[in-house]
């Protein structure tokens, strides 16, 4: 076990599961995405399990998922009654998406019987479900039993690449495996012509700003082929994790917005057929990916409209003085090597 893995494992030890009701899912809400060329309302379920057995062993070093999970076995009866009290306020959307804070193919979070029950219900009920999981749990003894139940319908797994430089997600992520088993994941979903979102990390921790573009561009370029959607996700400090212990100790600013936008501008010219999107999870806050304040707001809704709309002139009135400072930031922070401070103007 490396340093880093054991700090990611520390971290964690003294960490206590708030006390929660295993019948409840962790939430569900119904937002905007893309279905066959249309934007459509989709219904979103969080269903709360044991937890994500990477995070379990050590975990990712940005991960703070597990702060939702029950970190103890949750019955199979309390699953389903997850399942259905979501339902409860189901209304109907033809896309949904279900996720565990971890690997919905993961036999620990779910048993196969209860998974493909729920997977049956949803694959009647609407037109394309989409799930999370990591490349181990992407078999294919999983998906031909998942091609049994969905035949024609559209099912999609999200899997966190976070980047295509196995040295960066080795030793500044923490994820426990390589560039390699994606693709090999990639390939078996191909085969039974499943959808593959990879989600890829917009500023991962030890990168420079500029690093970071360059790494999450490059990424692009890598995986373009074997993805169906690019989905960016901007680092956010969450709770008990290696970017919060740094973050705290001055070490860490997550993503500029001016980042971001530079990324999806070059990552839609580079990415051929692939769909290009981005979440921007506490966008405009210190702990999300943030500019000076007073510019963010514009920012965070321009990426929303990209996402959907796939077009970048929505960027192109976004202006504002901190421009600036960010490029000050890129022309200068590998003087620093990397931790500088936040100087956008906010919190001085
Ligand atoms: S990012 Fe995914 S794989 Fe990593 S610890 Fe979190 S849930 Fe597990
Ligand atoms: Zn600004």
């Amino acid at each position: 076990m490396n340093e880093l893995t054991q700090l990611c494992k520390l971290l964690k030890k003294d960490f206590t599961p708030r006390i929660r009701d295993p019948s409840k899912p962790v939430r569900c809400w119904s937002e905007k995405d893309f279905l066959e060329d249309k934007v459509v309302d989709v219904y979103v379920i969080i269903l709360r399990t044991r937890g994500c057995s990477w995070a379990l062993k050590s975990g990712c070093t940005m991960c703070g998922y597990f702060n939702d999970s029950m970190w103890e076995k949750v019955s199979d009866k309390d699953l389903l009654k997850q399942f259905d009290r979501a339902m409860e306020n189901y209304s109907g959307e033809r896309f949904v998406k279900i996720f565990t804070s971890g690997s919905f193919l993961d036999d620990n979070e779910i048993k196969p019987a209860v998974r493909n029950e729920i997977l049956r219900e949803l694959s009647e009920k609407t037109d394309k479900v989409s799930a999370e999981s990591r490349p181990e749990y992407i078999t294919d003894e999983k998906l031909s039993t998942i091609k049994e139940i969905f035949q024609s319908k559209t099912f999609e797994i999200g899997t966190g690449l976070e980047t295509a430089n196995d040295f960066v997600r080795e030793h500044a992520i923490n994820k426990g495996f390589t560039f390699n088993d994606y693709k090999k994941a990639a390939q078996t979903l191909k085969k039974y012509n499943f959808k593959l979102k990879t989600y890829v990390l917009i500023k991962p921790l030890l990168l420079t700003e500029k690093e970071s573009i360059d790494d999450s561009t490059s990424t692009v370029d890598k995986i373009k082929t074997y993805a169906d959607t690019i989905s960016f996700n901007p680092t956010n400090v969450q709770r008990n994790t290696v970017v919060e212990y740094l973050w705290k100790r001055k070490q860490y600013r997550p993503a500029w917005l001016w980042s971001v936008v530079e990324i999806l501008k070059t990552s839609k010219k580079l990415a051929g057929n692939a769909r290009i999107k981005c979440d921007v999870a506490g966008g405009g806050s210190i702990r999300g990916a943030h500019n000076c304040n007073k510019c963010d707001r514009k920012f965070l809704d321009a990426i929303v409209d990209f996402s959907l709309l796939q077009d970048t002139k929505v960027f192109e009135d976004l202006d504002c003085k901190c421009r600036e400072k960010w490029l000050d930031q890129l022309d200068i922070e590998n003087l620093g090597f990397g931790s500088l401070v936040d100087f956008s103007g906010r919190y001085q």
